[in-house]
């Protein structure tokens, strides 16, 4: 069985550094796609209650037979849930839909700063966390003005921010001060949600070519050489294999910087402050 590394957070719990994504994965398909994931060997996987897909998620865990502290379970609250109350409602119902007694981790979805309550929403996080059904308590799409908020005005630092990066779009401000505050970064659309070319520039392709892997390979590789948290996504159970296949090689220091400098601000999705 693959050893797939950890990432220790703040909190002393530790988060396996490669996991499988659902966003836009089918419900009716749900189960069967995070069957496939968990038979090559996934152990973390990113849903969220607006997916519409946790209650597969669920089946699929409890049809696995893999014992609950094996598997690593993120789900997220919705933007429309922000709020105290409603935050505490909407996680009753994220663990219902999982069938899950706790999840390991529970991420504020967006900052929604028109709404104005992930403050309040985050009060709410920390009292679930202390209740022991989330484990961990982290943020999602959180800029550092967003994060500069909470860190003075409530007392739980986030384990983690869960923002949009690939080589394409690396977040430098955002991944420095989450550095420097022990916030783990995870990197969603680690592959640029196929929207952006990533896989067929030059820089990947050679890389690919030169280790005898595949562009999407490197490009996993390449985050998890920074230290990013990734779970790229796939329906299809051959590449869910190749995205995991990504142990047995490692990308030179010419390779990395080369991948580093496609930095190019190309977000392929909403900035943070438009999306409510
Ligand atoms: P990804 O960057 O993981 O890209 C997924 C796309 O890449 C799909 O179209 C998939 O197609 C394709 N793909 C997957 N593997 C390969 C491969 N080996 N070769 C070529 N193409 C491939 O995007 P996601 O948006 O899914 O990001 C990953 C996860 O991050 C999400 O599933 C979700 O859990 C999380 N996320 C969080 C967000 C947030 O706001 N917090 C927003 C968006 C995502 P196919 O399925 O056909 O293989």
């Amino acid at each position: 069985m693959t050893q797939v590394p950890e990432v220790k957070l703040n909190d002393g719990r530790a988060i396996p550094q490669l996991g499988f994504g659902v966003f836009k994965v089918d419900p009716a398909e749900t189960e069967r796609i995070v069957t496939d994931a968990l038979e090559i060997g996934y152990r973390h996987i990113d849903t969220a209650r607006i997916y519409g897909n946790e209650s597969g998620v669920g089946r699929a865990l409890a049809a696995s037979g893999v014992p609950r502290d094996e598997l690593f379970v993120t789900t997220k609250l919705w933007n429309d849930d922000q709020g105290t109350q409603s935050a505490f409602d909407a996680f009753d119902r994220s663990l219902d839909q999982l069938g899950l007694d706790e999840v390991d981790l529970y991420l504020i979805h967006w900052p929604a700063p028109a709404r104005d309550r992930y403050v309040d929403s985050w009060r709410a996080l920390e009292a679930i966390r202390e209740s022991g059904r989330a484990r961990s308590i982290g943020v999602s799409n959180f800029l550092v003005p967003h994060l500069e908020r909470l860190l003075a005005e409530t007392s739980v630092v986030p384990a983690v921010d869960q923002i949009e990066l690939h080589p394409a779009h690396q977040q430098p401000a955002t991944v420095a001060f989450a550095r420097e505050h022990g916030i783990a970064i995870e990197a969603w659309g680690p592959l640029g949600q196929g929207k952006y070319p990533l896989l067929e520039l030059p820089e990947v392709t050679a890389a690919a070519e030169a280790h005898g892997k595949t562009p999407a390979q490197v490009v996993i590789r390449w985050h998890l050489q920074r230290g990013n948290i990734v779970f790229p996504k796939s329906n299809r159970r051959e590449r869910m294999a190749e995205n995991f296949d990504v142990f047995d090689f490692a990308l030179d220091e010419v390779e990395m910087a080369a991948i580093t400098a496609l930095e190019r601000e190309g977000r392929v999705s909403a900035h943070p402050d438009e999306v409510e």
